[in-house]
């Protein structure tokens, strides 16, 4: 099998932020939101600097302002969050690699937005269902295979979360299939129907662990990995191309030391740093290669970035969704998520 021409495109990287409504209970404990959204730019007001929240918002100038490729406010759904990244995914049935992942502190909406519920699916089945109306109205007369994987990285441990009770899955270097998950079940699938379904269960076998600032706070981070696989009829030899998409809800980037939690946790938070600073690292990478078309991008140093090398490199485009929380309890890991977020463009 070839793979797709590595000439064509370079790789782009694409920085949005989603600032989720208040929770229910956040209504119920009267929190205020910290967030003034206009267009691309979001400001983040300090809710130290003044009690009065109509004093802060007038007095703009002291607060902190981001500005990225897209802004979506509080009443986005995740339909209008996929609007800004459908066009990434285009390239994914032509044989190209594509990354979107969430990013972000436990509970800012990292799972919702990618996984999402019934009434607001999130960016996973709304990417699957893309990829299905392409094929669909694709003129050609090449087959198409679409298969799924979901794997989850715990301490540096690969898991199947498509498998009842995986054991610890292996990283091998294939040389035609680059970085292949020995063993990892990969499913056909032929619609975007049972996806949601699959990914429910997938994540209620994720790792959780309770810490301070979330109860069932998601100590790993979860891949989905959509293959598509083109088998070109109108060749002289029968060509094939296979495309990749890698959908990814991040572990929560709160810090192991602001979690206050021992033993066994802060081993969790020391490896699901190195992971986030891997993948910020290969981001970094990104950005300068987009800007000055430097090619190298770092991502030998954890698995996750080694399971997402083929996305993260070559001709491929990645998609990074900050995720935040309007609430001004959560000012420091907004700005922390911010922050991240602006060095990476
Ligand atoms: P994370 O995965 O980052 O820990 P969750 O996705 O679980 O966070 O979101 C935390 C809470 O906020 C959940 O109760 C979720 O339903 C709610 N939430 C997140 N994003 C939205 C949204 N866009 N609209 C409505 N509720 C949301
Ligand atoms: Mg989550």
């Amino acid at each position: 099998s070839i793979r797709a021409p590595a000439s064509k495109k370079t790789a782009t990287l694409l920085v949005a932020v989603k600032c989720r409504p208040l929770t229910e209970a956040e209504r119920c404990r009267n929190r205020n939101i910290i967030q003034v959204i206009d267009d691309k730019t979001v400001v983040v007001l300090d809710p130290d600097l003044s009690k009065d929240y109509l004093d802060r918002i007038q007095n703009r100038t002291k607060e902190k302002r981001y500005c990225f490729d897209h802004v979506f406010g509080h009443a986005c759904t995740n339909s209008d969050v996929y609007k800004g990244v459908r066009s990434t995914i285009a390239g994914v049935i032509q044989g190209l690699n594509a990354t979107v992942f969430a990013y972000g502190s436990t509970g800012s909406g990292k799972t919702y937005t990618m996984v999402g519920t019934q009434n607001d699916p999130g960016l996973m089945v709304l990417s699957l269902n893309t990829i299905f109306e392409l094929i669909k109205n694709d003129t050609s007369s090449d087959n198409f295979e679409v298969s799924c994987s979901y794997l989850e990285v715990y301490n540096e441990v690969i898991y199947d979360l498509l498998e009842k009770s995986s054991g610890h899955l292996e990283l091998r270097e294939d040389p035609e299939h680059g970085i292949v998950v020995a063993g990892l079940r990969s499913i056909k699938v032929q619609s975007a129907d049972r996806i949601l379904e699959l990914l429910n269960l997938g994540n209620s076998r994720r790792k959780t662990e309770s810490t301070e600032a979330n109860a069932t706070s998601s100590r790993s981070h979860a891949v989905l990995e959509i293959n598509v696989k083109r088998k070109q009829k109108n060749q002289h030899r029968n060509q094939i191309l296979r495309g990749k998409l890698a959908l990814v809800d991040l572990a929560g980037s709160e810090r192991a030391s602001e979690t206050n939690s021992g033993g066994q946790k802060l081993r969790d938070g020391a490896n699901i740093n190195r992971s986030l600073l891997a993948l910020a690292n290969c981001i970094n990478a990104l950005g300068k290669h987009q800007k000055k078309g430097l090619a190298y991008v770092p991502y030998r140093n954890s698995k996750l970035t080694r399971i997402l090398k083929d996305g993260l490199s070559g001709n491929s485009q990645t998609v990074m969704i900050a995720t935040v929380s309007p609430a001004d309890d959560q000012y420091h890991h907004t700005v922390n998520t911010l922050k991240y977020a602006d060095r990476a463009k």
